[in-house]
């Protein structure tokens, strides 16, 4: 196959030239024709993917825990799961937290930029500071009671409230398991064949990739221009040391932390993971979305990466809701350096704390864009930062935004090849697409 033809080349060119065609629209001032006529495209292709979002996680988790046809094969494969999972997200937090002491990016912002800006999003903090305020007048173990949904309806019909339906997938699994017989296969034909719908739809919706991705670059790029481009760039200056610590610390994760669990528990070569996952990693960069992104990294991590549906499907959708390395790093780098601009020195009790409210930040936050800087208000009220910091990072948020989603999917993806290969349950990769 000519190169041009491959989804993921395509994918890039779309990237490319969306890019392109928001610096030209800002330029020749064709702002309003982009979000008339070319915006909505993007809208339609993320639409799209959130629409059958949740489905997939619904049905694709009743087939995984159905097949793990015994109980006690699917306790253990949950418990290595989400073992990996939390050691994966330490491990970010830690290397977001030397990253950010090494570099000390905070030190190098001047006193009046951090006065200024703070003045400039002063509204954007209160919207979020508010949010966080209704996150926090909560009990300690509200996280649990959230995850029952007393409708499912209710659940189903709102993408935010993906752990919800992964419990019920999850209580439905264990319910067929155990009735068995003819009538617990019957069930299970019906969501495996399901099953097999979504996945397609799935393949039809990325034939439009190209397309969508082009259409979501342009936009954003006029968005961010917006009424002011040179403000624009003076943020992007003024931060490029902060968002260069976090890039830094995301690259340095992606290489220390999953080339070493491919060591430890598969002989996957990170090059091979890497060409075969490409386009869902593009694709979480230009939607920012680890549940938008979900179907694809599915559809990836099964065809290509050779990992048996049953784990996939049972450890993809989790992780696309609880598993984010990459936001509790960025909100580890993101606290700590808003600490420094803001003259404070953190003690280790502190730092320590990031380490455990970054966790837990991590996996109430929604695989939605910006859902990673809502939950650092948490963080930064458990160290007593004062949260209108958050003022500092919000200019620049998008665009690391796009990193850390894409690390979070490079995560799940890297854990369902561990857990696959740790239960002989991962084929041969295929690369030809
Ligand atoms: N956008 C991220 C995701 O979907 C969450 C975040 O904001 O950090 O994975």
């Amino acid at each position: 196959m000519k190169w041009y033809k491959k989804l993921h080349w395509q994918i890039i060119i779309g990237l490319i030239l969306g890019l392109l065609w928001g610096l030209l629209a800002s330029v020749t001032g064709l702002n309003e024709f982009t979000s008339d006529y070319i915006k909505p495209f993007g809208t339609i292709f993320i639409a799209m993917l959130k629409l059958i979002a949740m489905p997939l996680v619904l049905v694709s988790l009743v087939v995984g825990v159905t097949s793990l046809n015994d109980t006690t094969k699917l306790s253990r494969m949950g418990f290595k799961t989400v073992s990996i999972y939390a050691v994966t997200t330490v491990f970010a937090i830690t290397i977001g937290l030397v990253a950010v002491n090494v570099i000390q990016p905070g030190k190098t912002l001047p006193a009046e930029t951090t006065a200024t800006l703070q003045e400039s999003y002063s509204e954007s903090v209160d919207d979020r500071s508010a949010t966080a305020e209704l996150v926090q007048n909560r009990g300690p173990l509200d996280f649990i009671v959230d995850i029952v949904p007393e409708n499912f309806f209710a659940a189903a019909s709102n993408n935010s409230s993906m752990l919800q339906v992964v419990f019920v997938a999850i209580l439905l699994g264990i319910g067929i398991i155990q009735i068995g017989g003819k009538k617990a296969q019957t069930l299970v034909d019906v969501f495996d064949a399901f099953n097999d719908v979504i996945i397609r739809i799935v393949e039809l919706i990325m034939l439009t990739a190209p397309y969508g991705v082009f259409a979501l670059m342009a936009s954003l790029i006029i968005d961010l221009a917006g009424d002011d481009l040179s403000q624009a760039m003076e943020l992007l200056y003024a931060l490029g040391w902060y968002c260069l610590t976090v890039i830094i610390a995301l690259i340095l994760h992606v290489f220390i932390v999953y080339a070493s669990l491919f060591k430890v528990m598969s002989d996957m070569k990170l090059s091979t993971f890497f060409r075969a996952i490409q386009p869902a990693m593009l694709l979480g960069f230009s939607t920012s979305s680890s549940s938008a992104t979900l179907p694809v990294t599915m559809e990836r991590v099964e065809k290509n990466l050779g990992v048996e549906d049953e784990v996939a499907s049972f450890v993809l959708p989790i992780g696309a809701t609880v598993n984010m390395d990459g936001t509790s790093l960025y909100q580890a780098v993101a606290a700590v350096f808003i600490a420094q601009a803001l003259g404070m020195d953190l003690t280790i009790a502190q730092q320590l704390m990031i380490v455990l409210t970054a966790t837990a930040a991590s996996i109430g936050a929604a695989g939605v864009p910006g859902a990673g800087i809502v939950m650092l208000v948490i963080v930064l009220e458990a160290i007593q930062v004062p949260t209108a910091g958050i003022a500092l990072i919000l200019g620049v948020d998008r665009i690391l935004d796009m990193c850390r989603t894409t690390v979070n999917i490079t995560g799940d993806a890297a854990v369902s090849v561990a857990v696959a290969s740790s239960e002989g349950r991962l084929g041969a990769p295929n690369l030809d697409d």
